[in-house]
């Protein structure tokens, strides 16, 4: 039997004196050293500190209280690796996976902005309209634009790689941007994740993105984008709001397997080429330099083997440092990067598929599992707007490589400091119906 949860209202007096009580149970549980719960120990969100222990049966009255009698809680969901202005973007403007790009060209009058092709879209169907139309890959790695959007870019083609799509984002402005901020972090919230690792730079200044993270309410670990960053310097990173912390460089060292720009060890079967290295070995020691004199970390987005092998020496010597992605890892390159974090997408295991016949290597494929069994300090992610954002599509992947839900939800939720209440004692089967934000916040989310 579950009680209904108390009307409660949220207001600055009350805010930080929030009782959660009479929650009953949860089976799993991150350690941290904020929050050390053993395995099987029952918890009692209460007043904004987390009792552990015994099942109790507590129960206060009072103003700001909520009666969350038989909700289970769990930690809400960290997404170490997105893009959210990236998704506030999709989810305001269109997306072709969903989309028929016949009728969106018809429909659309000023701008089509979409995402989400696969197949090469025609050149010839997109220049049939006068206004700028920006069609990009599933990827993000590899963008179509016709002659109007072109023309006001002054771009010389028609097929946008890699560093160039970031100016394709220059269509939009910061008022649109803050829409989508809002936009995306309600949808996060539905599905229980608080915290994202996002990286949102592109086609923004710095002072844009400032002034557009800023009213977050979804936490943010942001990465700054090199690319669209230029020097960084020192007073570019910290804490931003009580939500908001600009901690890391981001650097992309190849591209995505869909656009053949992951660099690979052997040519790809149809291009014959080996994809790009975007960095030299003195550039990734400038910025790994930067990074371990002020304390910012570098995350790096490296999908090819030939990346990775190129890498893994230089890393080695850079503990606390991260890589994005890690598709394909030899087991003695690996073994340089026991201080290196992985943020991976299972998912991509399955969505990359249909691409393996063009790749040969020796290198284990997306061995995520296996990295995590041996210690690797490795989470999880959705990599979104590419894949879908709800953390449980990611788990179902994992759990078909064999971790299993204990590890797969541990691996989603690492550095939580946010409790998500179900009616289900499965976060993979239903969305919070309560959110507990450490301090005192609760967002209930049928309301959003
Ligand atoms: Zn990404």
């Amino acid at each position: 039997m579950h009680t209904a949860i108390n009307a409660f209202k949220i207001g600055a007096a009350n805010c930080y004196s929030s009782i959660l009580a009479g929650v009953k149970y949860r089976k799993f549980l991150w350690n941290s050293p904020e929050y050390h719960i053993t395995k099987g120990a029952d918890i009692v969100v209460l007043k904004n500190a987390f009792v552990e222990g015994e099942k109790r049966d507590i129960y206060l009255k009072g103003e700001g209280e909520i009666d969350c009698s038989g909700l289970y809680a769990y930690p809400c969901f960290v997404d170490t690796h997105m893009h959210i202005l990236a998704l506030g973007t999709k989810l305001l403007t269109h997306d072709l996976e969903k989309e028929d790009l016949k009728e969106l060209l018809q429909k659309e009058k000023e701008l089509l902005f979409a995402r989400g092709w696969t197949q090469m879209p025609s050149l010839e169907l997109i220049n049939s309209v006068s206004y700028p139309v920006v069609l990009i890959r599933h990827c993000g790695h590899l963008a179509v634009i016709n002659d109007a959007a072109k023309e006001k870019l002054g771009f010389k083609d028609n097929v946008i790689k890699e560093e160039d799509i970031t100016k394709l984002y220059t269509f939009f402005d910061k008022q649109f941007y803050k829409r989508a901020l809002k936009v995306a972090e309600r949808e996060l919230f539905k599905l229980g994740v608080t915290y994202v690792h996002s990286d949102d730079l592109a086609g923004k200044t710095y002072e844009d993105l400032v002034d557009i993270l800023k009213d977050a309410k979804v936490r943010i670990y942001e990465k700054l984008a090199v690319k669209s960053l230029g020097e960084p310097r020192p007073e570019m990173f910290g804490q931003l709001t009580d939500r908001v912390y600009i901690g890391a460089l981001k650097l992309y060292l190849d591209g995505s397997l869909g656009a053949r720009t992951a660099y690979m060890e052997k040519p790809y079967l149809d291009t014959g080429e080996r994809g790009e290295l975007l960095h030299t070995k003195e550039e990734l020691i400038k910025y790994l330099e930067f990074g371990k004199k002020h304390g910012v970390e570098v995350c790096i987005h490296v999908i090819g083997d030939g990346a990775f092998n190129f890498l893994a020496p230089i890393l080695k010597d850079y503990p606390g440092n991260r890589i994005i992605h890690a598709q394909f890892a030899s087991e003695e390159n690996l073994k340089l990067l026991k201080h290196t974090s992985f943020s991976v997408q299972p998912h991509f295991y399955y969505e990359d598929q249909e691409l393996f016949k063009y790749i040969q290597t020796d290198a284990m494929f997306y061995p995520f599992k296996y990295m995590h069994e041996h210690g690797y300090k490795v989470w999880f992610s959705s990599d979104a707007p590419v894949s879908p954002h709800d953390p449980r599509y990611v788990i179902e992947s994992a759990l078909k490589m064999g971790v299993t839900k204990e590890e797969a939800l541990k691996l989603y939720t690492v550095g939580s400091k946010d409790w998500c209440l179900y009616e289900k004692d499965d976060p993979l089967e239903n969305l919070p119906v309560l959110i507990a934000m450490d301090g005192g916040e609760v967002i209930e989310t049928a309301n959003l």
